[in-house]
């Protein structure tokens, strides 16, 4: 079988990228080949974020590695929290039990939205392959609303308060394979498995 290294340590998107590879890939996480190091992620772009880590893997171990960058844009909010989005509310909660900080990013957004119409939102992913050292981008995006209250319990991040549009239901009421489906990390690992079945 294939393998790739994926450039995180989070279980969960390891699992939904290894659904959406069929299983025809075998993903491992930089601490399956020994790298306890923290992955750079200091651009404020999301192209830039994803070819940090992705290179950094490659440069320091030698192995074709992949990475993904997600950020939820918010139209009324200029795209904020975009390449921020995991840190939205480290301003103003810098000393919270990490394990919270999806929890106080959503009530941040949702009062930054409060009196605001315009809800309009989408999540834009970028994957930067490197391969034999070389750098290959692929994005997906899914449009959706930001609803004013939490909905649902799967899934993770912003979830509970994004529907995407063509949908009534939050992504956190999905089950993972309809996420996976219209998901914009989703169609990000569409075209990239396209290049890879071409490439391999
Ligand atoms: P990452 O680049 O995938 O780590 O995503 C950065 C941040 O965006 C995460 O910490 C989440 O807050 C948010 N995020 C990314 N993907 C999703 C998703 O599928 N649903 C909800 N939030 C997400």
């Amino acid at each position: 079988m294939k393998s790739l290294v994926i450039a995180s340590n989070n279980k969960h998107k390891k699992e939904e990228i290894e659904a959406l590879l069929n299983n025809s890939i075998q993903l491992f996480t930089p601490k399956e080949i020994g790298c306890f190091d923290e992955l750079p992620e200091t651009d404020n772009t999301l192209e830039g974020n994803a070819l940090q880590k992705a290179m950094y893997i490659y440069e320091k171990f030698g192995y074709d590695c992949f990475a993904d960058d997600t950020g939820l844009e918010v139209e009324a909010l200029q795209g904020a929290p975009g390449v921020y989005s995991a840190r939205y509310s480290t301003d103003e909660a810098p000393d919270i039990d990490e394990k919270l900080r999806p929890e106080y990013n959503i009530q941040k957004l949702l009062r930054e939205l409060k009196h605001k119409d315009n809800r309009k939102a989408r999540f834009r992913t970028v994957i930067c392959f490197v391969e034999k050292g070389k750098p290959v981008y692929f994005e997906g995006i899914v449009n959706g609303t930001i609803i004013d209250e939490k909905k649902g319990t799967d899934g993770f991040g912003y979830d509970p308060v994004f529907i995407p549009d063509g949908y009534t239901k939050t992504f956190a009421e999905m089950d993972m394979a309809t996420k996976n489906a219209i998901s914009h990390r989703g169609r990000a690992v569409v075209k990239f498995i396209e290049y890879l079945s071409k490439t391999k």
